[in-house]
């Protein structure tokens, strides 16, 4: 009888021991799973947190990409125009004599009747034709730049960039319906990629192409290089001239700058660069642009435009009927 106590004593220690071991595993299990659990929430939180450093540098860095493009098409500006001017010297120099003696015979013409029948003297300057273009967008800035325009009668041509303006791709067909050009400028404006061999610019070019045909229907016959088409590398430019001229596409470089490549660049700096330049060239390719933060194009535009059509200038769009401005 004592021997039965002491089994069934014996098993209800050895149970009670059991159960008091599968308790405190349970509770240490339980406790590490807390940890666990702590642990992935503080991981995923700093996963979050990382990820939302990594855009905001992406970000940032694509901000910083998109000025220095900027700052490069205006430093390419530039030395265009102090070529031109060079170039303007010299020939200022030559023909000054020609020049006197030819507009006095203008104001005094010592044979006033000597004109053919139906000759009219006024047909040379009969037509002030200014080419407005605009680069970069679209942007949210476009829709202003459209209703200026039509306020005006004014036709002009957009040369357009993709990537980054997506969500403005609902302009392109309003580009087209108001009777503009819609030209091709790059799919991503970025000269190290574009201008690295003739297959990449080609690459590239076909993405923007195909985002403007699907977008609107029209197919795009012209085109501006990102820069210029004396930016970027000389040899590689030539091969990609020859490439899309063989193809039927003809590029427009400009002769009158805005100036509103440098975010430096004021509402009044850009009136005067257009308004002050324009009598110079014969036919006046104006270069502005519309992409996203050029609020002081979009200011200077109403001015530009009353000025230029007190001047006498009708504003055209640029199509292959009119005759190239070209740097090389
Ligand atoms: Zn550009």
């Amino acid at each position: 009888m004592k021997k039965k106590t002491y089994i069934t004593a014996l098993v209800c220690i050895v149970l009670l021991l059991c159960s008091g071991f599968l308790g405190f595993q349970y509770l240490n299990v339980n406790g590490r799973c807390q940890t666990l659990e702590t642990q992935a929430s503080q991981l995923q939180k700093d996963n979050s947190k990382l990820n939302g450093q990594l855009s905001d540098s992406t970000a940032e860095l694509e901000e910083k990409e998109a000025y220095l493009a900027g700052q490069n098409e205006y430093i390419s500006e530039l030395s265009h125009q102090i070529d031109s001017l060079a170039e303007d010297k010299d020939s200022d120099r030559s023909d000054s004599d020609e020049d006197s003696s030819s507009q006095e015979e203008g104001i005094t013409d010592p044979y006033p009747n000597l004109y053919a029948e139906g000759f009219n003297p006024q047909e040379k300057d009969s037509e002030k034709i200014a080419y407005l273009t605009f680069d970069d967008g679209p942007s949210s800035l476009t829709p202003k730049v459209l209703d200026l325009l039509d306020e005006y009668n004014a036709k002009a041509t957009f040369f357009v960039v993709c990537k980054n303006n997506e969500e403005y791709d609902k302009y392109l067909p309003e580009i087209v319906k108001r009777g503009h050009t819609l030209a091709l400028h790059s799919y991503s404006h970025s000269y190290g990629q574009i201008y690295a061999s003739k297959d990449a610019f080609l690459s590239d070019f076909e993405k923007v192409y195909d985002w403007v045909v699907e977008n609107t229907g029209y197919t795009p016959s012209l085109f501006r290089f990102p820069g210029g088409s004396n930016n970027g590398s000389s040899y590689v430019v030539t091969e990609i001239i020859d490439e899309l001229e063989r193809r039927g596409f003809q590029y427009f470089d400009w002769n009158v700058s805005s100036g509103d490549g440098s975010n430096l660049t004021t509402r009044e700096n850009i009136i005067d660069n257009i308004c002050n330049n324009i009598g110079n060239a014969e036919h006046p390719v104006v270069l502005m642009h519309d992409g996203s933060g050029k609020n002081a194009t979009i200011a200077a535009l109403p001015t530009v435009l009353k000025r230029l059509s007190e001047k006498g200038y009708e504003f055209r769009a640029l199509d292959k009927t009119v005759p190239s401005v070209q740097y090389r």
